[in-house]
């Protein structure tokens, strides 16, 4: 299968032609690209997993044009939480509901709740209102790699397995949607992202779990026991920049190619070393982080990346460096 980009109105038509006749195609979002098919459409969302060799037991996010249509995909949440759709939609966050009676169980990996999500990508919202059906998608890379921000990332893991991309330039956000659950007694953060727990307590003014709270233990979102974002070459996450630096010198003599991910504040205090810089702002960073590990897996064979911080946004961006990195720390 050869696999097409397209950008604006000819990309939008011909995705949506696609997904309305049962077929999968990679689209952008403000958080990463993702692998559309019809969620009312137990085939189309099967070939989804398909195409990126994701394990069934991994739920999709329910993506749609509007909020006033999170109605079609549950039988009704919390009215509470309604204060959530007004601030954070359209934007990156996913609540997880009650599921309604038309998504099937390929979406949801059987459970009985659905992720749900109105995405801000102006190209993304005119292309999931042309498919007139909610989307079900998940990222647009192959299971386990690194999760794609851009056309091209998506067509090196994509191509031949789909027929079209739709290009719709650089993901302002960077990091998948953070994933709040609001079935039970108190919110749950259970994949941090752009929104912080933070953010989403202040407009509740309400606790809200975060994922490095207890409870997430025992209330995980399914794929978090999977690997994730892995680099084709070995990762780590450096305790700070001295260390980073440490790091570099060890794996140069032992005739490596490494590479550092640090802020561009600490750039000045490499020397030589080669590294790239992943932007002063925790926006900036969470916009690059994908495609520095992406160029990183390119260039270098030794990935070091800087321990950004565990506060707000950053902690966010930490959380899927860490996986990347499998947990190792130097
Ligand atoms: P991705 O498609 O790669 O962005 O992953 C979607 C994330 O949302 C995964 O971590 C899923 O486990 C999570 N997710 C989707 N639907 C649900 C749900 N109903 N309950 C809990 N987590 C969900
Ligand atoms: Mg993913």
């Amino acid at each position: 299968m050869e696999t097409k980009i397209l950008s604006g109105e000819q990309g939008i038509k011909a995705g949506a032609e696609i997904v309305r006749a049962g077929g999968v195609v990679a689209f952008p979002t403000e958080t990463v690209y993702g692998l559309a098919a019809n969620a009312f459409d137990p085939q189309a969302v099967r070939a989804v997993f398909a195409a990126k060799g994701r394990p069934m037991d991994n739920p999709l996010i329910v993506h749609l044009p509007d909020k006033n249509q999170i109605g079609r995909v549950t039988r009704g949440y919390d009215k509470k939480y309604e204060v959530l759709v007004e601030t954070f939609m359209p934007g990156p966050l996913t609540l997880v509901v009650p599921r309604g009676s038309d998504i099937p169980d390929e979406v949801t990996a059987g459970l009985d709740t659905v992720g749900v999500r109105v995405p801000s990508h102006p190209v993304c919202a005119r292309f999931l209102a042309a498919c007139g059906v909610p989307v079900a998608a998940p990222s647009a890379n192959l299971s386990t790699r690194i999760s794609p921000t851009s056309a091209r990332h998506v067509f090196e893991d994509m191509n031949g397995r789909i027929p079209l991309i739709i290009d719709g330039g650089e993901c302002e956000v960077g990091i998948e949607s953070t994933v709040l659950d609001i079935t039970g007694e108190a919110p749950v953060v259970l994949r941090p992202g752009a929104v912080t727990a933070e953010m989403i307590a202040h407009v509740l003014g309400e606790d809200v779990k975060s994922h490095s709270g207890k409870v997430l233990a025992a209330a995980p979102a399914p794929g978090m026991k999977y690997k994730h974002y892995a680099p084709a070459c070995e990762c780590v996450v450096a305790e700070n920049i001295s260390s980073a630096l440490a790091c570099y010198e060890r794996q140069k003599n032992a005739g490596k190619n490494p590479v550092i991910l640090c802020r561009g504040e600490h750039a000045a205090m490499l020397g030589g070393a080669r590294f790239i810089n992943l932007g002063g702002t925790d926006e900036e960073v969470c916009r690059n982080v994908y495609a520095a590990l992406h160029k990183g897996e390119k260039t270098a064979d030794f990935i070091i990346c800087e321990d950004l911080g565990d506060r707000g946004v950053a902690a966010s961006v930490m959380n899927r460096v860490n996986k990347a990195a499998g947990g190792k720390r130097v």
